[in-house]
């Protein structure tokens, strides 16, 4: 056994929780006082309390983002220096990466040796690549006749609103960070309620990191008051949110009653997963659906939850997925080894017993899983489960569940797949299994979806754009693409007077 390994529980015994806001490059306690308990979905135990932001704490951090913007104190500097800060700042995520994985642990129940080997690496790697563009993007000079100049040039929106939702807290918050302060802007971060802590100690760090006062700040709170402030704000320029298609909604009529801000919205997901009998390898597609759709307890926009298969290899496929449904048994979120935690609280696993239940009773056929598990925890945990013979019209084929539900749908030829997949709400992500390669291309380029994957799911990269087609977003996440989010185009017309002489 390695004795090097830190010993979890003894660490979370002494953890100490700071909930108050981040305004200013202060810490400070919401206007009104009012603080929320913060319990751990893992077991119940109280972290902490955490700032209840509200409408005067939003308008005093969008203050402090509009002071920052207008006095230049950030997009003004050196783009070299911007650089060297953000990479300071990614530095600093490292260093304290043990810290950072046991808070996103404890804060929404996702196993340990994936906070410390997923969440918080992509989070310092993506504000490290932003950081890296800052000082490599080159404007424009359009081709104009030769009395004239004609600059297309970028620049900061001004002050940006992120809100992000709970399932990658620290990540989600730096696909925002990231471009939007690269690109300048000054940000205002609501984190979800079921999810504050790590949002505030990265805000922490950005400060420790030399990225002045103002430029970051994170207010916690509920989505229907800090969040619904901080989106009707008339002095917050573009909103960043990642969320759920119906919060999503809320965005866009917020905009439209306030100040028509930018509106990005990265939303929810029923992605499809369809394998062709001409994909050999079906052990392979079946171990990589269970690993996509069980990691994070369920809990991805791009979890591939709506598995499409042919009628021909249906029943053996059903048969290996079932056999690793339980290789995904939810355990201790602070032991190692555990591949599934707990999901993030109490009205979630109610929302995913529900569908199951749903599932059950639109004659779905549950071949692995279906009930709650660890019960004894006093955490909230849910088998993986599998159903077989669903239809796409089943409740559980069309709504987005966040939960380790995998819904089984057969089909019989390659268009009957394709229409399948595309009957969706939802366009995020797809996949297509297939050892043909014109089959391969021709329905991926039929499928209507932001990300489609080719005899595999999960490769993912900061340098690809991340986004949804149709009711899951608009706009990317991501890649140099993301700046687009976060800057005004600006075009400037200089008069060149013809040599008079
Ligand atoms: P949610 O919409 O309930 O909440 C997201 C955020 O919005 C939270 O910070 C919340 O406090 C805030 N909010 C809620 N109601 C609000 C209101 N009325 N006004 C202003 N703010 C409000 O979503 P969730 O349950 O936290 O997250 C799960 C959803 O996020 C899923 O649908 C998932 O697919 C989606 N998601 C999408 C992506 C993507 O990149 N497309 C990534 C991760 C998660």
């Amino acid at each position: 056994m390695n004795t090097n390994l830190p010993n979890w529980h003894e660490r979370a015994a002494t953890l100490r929780a700071d909930g108050r806001m981040l305004v200013d490059g202060q810490r400070r306690a919401a206007a009104s006082g009012e603080a929320f308990a913060k319990h751990s979905p893992i077991d119940g135990r109280l972290l902490g309390g955490v700032a209840r932001g509200a409408a005067a704490d939003i308008d005093g951090a969008v203050a402090s983002a509009r002071a920052a913007f207008d006095d230049a104190r950030w997009a003004g500097m050196p783009p070299a220096v911007r650089k060297r800060l953000l990479q300071r700042f990614a530095e600093k995520i490292l260093a304290a990466k043990e810290e950072l994985a046991l808070l996103e642990t404890l804060d929404m129940g996702k196993p340990i040796q994936y906070s410390l080997a997923v969440d918080v690496p992509s989070t310092a790697r993506c504000i490290a690549w932003y950081a890296e563009a800052v000082d490599k993007i080159y404007d424009e000079i359009a081709p104009t006749g030769s009395n004239a100049l004609a600059l297309v040039t970028r620049e900061p929106m001004g002050v940006v609103g992120a809100i992000v939702p709970w399932n990658y807290p620290m990540i989600m918050a730096a696909w925002k960070l990231g471009p939007a302060l690269a690109a300048g802007n000054s940000v205002v971060l609501k984190p979800s309620e079921k999810s504050p802590l790590t949002a505030l100690r990265l805000a922490e760090l950005a400060v420790e990191a030399g990225i002045p006062p103002g430029v970051f700040n994170v207010v916690p709170g509920f989505g229907a008051e800090a969040g619904e402030a901080l989106a009707l704000h008339m002095d917050v320029d573009a909103i960043a949110f990642t969320g759920s298609t119906r919060t999503g909604r809320r965005m866009l009529e917020y905009a439209s009653r306030s100040n028509l801000k930018r509106v990005y919205n990265e939303l929810g997901g029923k992605s499809a997963f369809i394998v062709f009998p001409d994909f050999a390898d079906l052990q392979r597609a079946a171990e990589t659906v269970a690993a996509s759709l069980f990691f994070n307890q369920g809990e991805s926009c791009n979890a591939p939850s709506r598995v499409l298969v042919h009628d021909s290899v249906a029943d053996e496929f059903v048969a290996i997925v079932a056999a690793q449904a339980p290789k995904y048994a939810p355990a201790d979120p602070l032991h190692p080894g555990t591949v599934m935690g707990a999901l993030v609280d109490e009205t979630q696993l109610r929302t995913v017993m529900g569908y199951i239940e749903a599932g059950r009773g639109e004659g779905a056929r549950c071949v692995a899983g279906g009930r709650q598990a660890r019960g004894e925890s006093g955490g909230f945990y849910v088998e993986p489960t599998v159903f077989d013979g669903v239809a796409n019209g089943m409740k559980i084929a069309r709504e987005e569940i966040f939960g380790p539900v995998m819904s089984v749908i057969r089909f019989h030829t390659e268009s009957e797949a394709i229409a399948l997949a595309n009957d969706s709400p939802y366009g995020l992500q797809a996949s297509v299994w297939s050892d043909h390669l014109s089959r391969a291309h021709r329905v991926a380029r039929a499928l209507r979806a932001g990300t489609v994957h080719v005899n595999q799911y999960d490769e993912d990269d900061i340098t690809v754009p991340f986004g949804g087609y149709k009711q899951s977003g608009n706009g990317r996440d991501k890649s140099l693409h993301a700046f687009d989010k976060y800057t005004e185009l600006k075009t400037t017309w200089l008069r060149i007077e013809a040599d008079k002489a």
